[in-house]
């Protein structure tokens, strides 16, 4: 047992899984949230690795998002970066990655995994869903007012028993693509994502980013 829980309480771990590419203040708001709403003890977030025959640069190196990963969540208390899905070669499948983290973690842990509402009419139809329904519990962020009947419909279309708790995200509209998106066009990421990542897209130039960094044209 880890050291100040309640004795027979089960560790409840967030996993918030994605390819970050950049990691932005969505994704930090809603893993927040759920922290605060489910009473969970870390969120690990964890950068998908990249297929190796999706070599085409459409999407950044692992090491790039895994460091952006580290850099956006290393002042929270409760929030990890996993480089798991990132050191492994070809696609890993969520379902081992929670298999993997259960072997980690102690015998009594429950885990939440975070994703988009949107993504969960994805996530029931992965070839993993079935396992996926055993090991962990679905957190689905959702924009205000956002329709979940489409999310509904899948999961029973499914026929799996999937356990979902959908979260009111005001921050959902943000996306990476949008903050690739600002880059590209020399555009500030104050306030979207940490001011560490932003330094690192300059530093490294990524998304076209110039090394002279805010509002400098490409
Ligand atoms: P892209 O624009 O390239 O699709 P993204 O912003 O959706 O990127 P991902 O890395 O694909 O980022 O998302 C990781 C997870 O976070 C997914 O489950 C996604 O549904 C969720 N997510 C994405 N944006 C937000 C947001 N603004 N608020 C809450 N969750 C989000
Ligand atoms: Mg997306």
């Amino acid at each position: 047992p880890m050291l100040g829980q309640e004795p027979g309480r089960a560790y409840r771990l967030g996993v918030m899984g994605g390819t970050f590419d950049p990691i932005h203040n969505g994704h930090l708001v809603a893993a927040e949230q759920a922290f605060d709403d489910l009473e969970l003890d870390t969120v690990v977030f964890m950068p998908a690795g990249r297929p190796a025959f999706k070599q085409d640069k459409q999407v950044s190196e692992g090491e790039d998002r895994y460091a952006m990963t580290l850099l956006a969540t290393a002042d929270n208390p409760h929030f990890l970066a996993s480089r798991f899905e990132v050191d492994r070669a070809g696609i890993t499948y969520t379902a081992d990655t929670l298999e993997r983290l259960r072997a980690i973690y102690p015998e009594n842990v429950e885990i939440y995994f975070i994703t988009g509402a949107d993504a969960i009419a994805d996530i029931v139809r992965w070839r993993d869903a079935e396992r996926l329904s055993r090991l962990a519990h679905l957190v689905g962020a959702t924009r205000p007012g956002y329709d979940l009947s489409h999310a509904q419909r899948a999961i029973e279309e499914s026929g799996i028993r999937f356990d979902v708790t959908y979260l009111e995200v005001p921050a959902l509209a943000i996306s990476s693509s949008y903050l690739r998106e600002r880059v590209r066009h020399g555009q500030s990421l104050r306030y979207l994502t940490p001011d560490a990542v932003t330094g690192y897209i300059h530093k490294h130039q990524l998304y076209g980013a110039s090394q002279l960094g805010y509002g400098s044209k490409p």
